[in-house]
């Protein structure tokens, strides 16, 4: 297959450079066998170890794994007591498991504009949309940029509201000292094949609160009391008691055997992003695209995506023909997002339609991700360069 120009792309076929591709070592292969020869593959002593370890990391009272963040999103909104109708800000620019996990618990999206910038939730149009049915904030913390936290806590303070914080992308973000999941009442993180660190598929819940963490555990496993087993007897057999039509979100040993090696590598890896992002940085500074900006003073980027945006008014093209022709290059591209009200469901369900939210759009618009992993070669990241300067008509 040639380029879009007819001619070599710039890598081969066989070599194309899979987007978001897992870094997974000897250790972590070990560890699974491991778990295989001692036949505990299901949900055991890894789980809980793994459990551990990432409270310790982040410091708060809990943390509960589960089998994704989607999942981790959903019960994070049951536990908050979400009922019929209620409102949960959000934003547009998000993947639609946001969105989802919302409804899902029975409450009603209600998303918020973006900033330009940052690609994360503007607060004062959060404040736009709060009403007498809005329960709690959802915010994203984009790519690992961190929200403006300062402004989103004191609304909540001000409204009364529950914040819950989507962390898929962001381990390893702080804002002005605090890490990225405990600002909010429940934090979650995601271990997803393409996230910072993984365990194939994976997420996890942070909290404080003793309340959301005994719901999301029991609401994580068929709804099943723990309590109820000493109500039944003090010895020998135990019977368990359903006390809520709960779900199947547990997480097993064989991904959290690959867990706990990757805890060991978040810093590894995100250095290595980190170092790529500044030279993916550097070397498209005389390109038609608007560069990320340099991280907000006070705070810490995971590095999760690199998302240049296209200005296709110079460029004189879309930025679905770049992705087009990254790919016929043999690289490897993804979007993030296209707007949440750009999809179907949203639009019919919630009456939303395009206008609705400018800033979310312009970004939707003109935003790709070029690869950006922790295990990309120097020449991995040579190709990447070339081929996106050669897509974008300066060799
Ligand atoms: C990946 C992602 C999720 C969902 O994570 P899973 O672990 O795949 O369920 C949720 N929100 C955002 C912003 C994500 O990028």
């Amino acid at each position: 297959m040639l380029a879009i120009d007819g001619g070599k792309p710039v890598r081969v076929k066989e070599k194309f450079l899979v987007f978001g591709a897992p870094c997974i070592g000897q250790e972590e292969i070990d560890e699974v066998v491991d778990s295989m020869k001692k036949r505990w593959i299901g949900t055991g002593p890894k789980v809980a170890l793994f459990e551990e370890e990432f409270r310790k990391m982040k410091g708060r009272k809990h943390a509960i794994a589960v089998n994704s963040c989607t999942a981790a999103l959903h019960l994070s909104m049951l536990a908050i007591g979400i009922r019929p109708g209620d409102e949960i800000i959000t934003t547009p620019m998000t993947f639609c498991a946001t969105v989802n996990a919302i409804i899902h618990a029975g409450g009603i999206p209600v998303l918020a504009d973006c900033k330009r910038d940052s690609f994360n939730i503007d607060p004062s149009e959060v404040e736009k949309k709060i009403g007498p049915r809005t329960k709690g904030i959802l915010v994203v913390h984009f790519a690992g940029r961190p929200c403006d936290m300062d402004e989103i806590m004191d609304l909540a303070r001000r409204y009364d509201l529950f914040v819950v914080e989507d962390c898929a992308h962001a381990i390893e973000t702080s804002y002005k000292g605090v890490d990225a999941g405990c600002f909010g009442d429940v934090g979650c993180f995601s271990f997803y094949v393409t996230k910072n660190i993984t365990t194939g598929e994976g997420g996890i819940i942070v909290t404080d609160n003793d309340k959301i963490a005994e719901r999301v555990k029991m609401l994580a496993l068929h709804g099943m009391s723990k309590d109820a087993w000493g109500r039944f007897s003090d010895e020998g057999y135990k019977h368990y008691e359903v006390i809520h039509a709960g779900f199947k979100y547990n997480m097993m040993d064989i991904q959290a055997a690959i867990g706990l090696h990757q805890l060991k590598k978040i810093e590894k890896f995100r250095a290595r992003r980190k170092e790529i992002w500044q030279i993916y940085n550097d070397s498209f500074r005389d390109l038609p695209v608007f560069l990320p900006p340099d991280p907000q003073r006070n705070t810490e980027h995971s590095y999760h995506l690199y998302t240049p945006l296209i200005d296709t008014e110079r460029l004189g093209k879309t930025r679905d023909w770049v992705l087009h022709a990254l790919t016929m290059e043999n690289i490897g591209v993804g979007v993030h997002y296209l707007p949440v009200h750009y999809h179907s469901f949203y639009k019919k369900t919630f009456g939303l339609k395009k206008g609705d939210f400018p800033n979310a759009e312009w970004v939707g618009d003109r935003t790709l991700s070029l690869p950006l992993s922790g295990c990309l070669s120097d020449r991995d990241v040579e190709d990447v360069i070339v081929a996106f300067r050669k897509v974008l008509g300066r060799n």
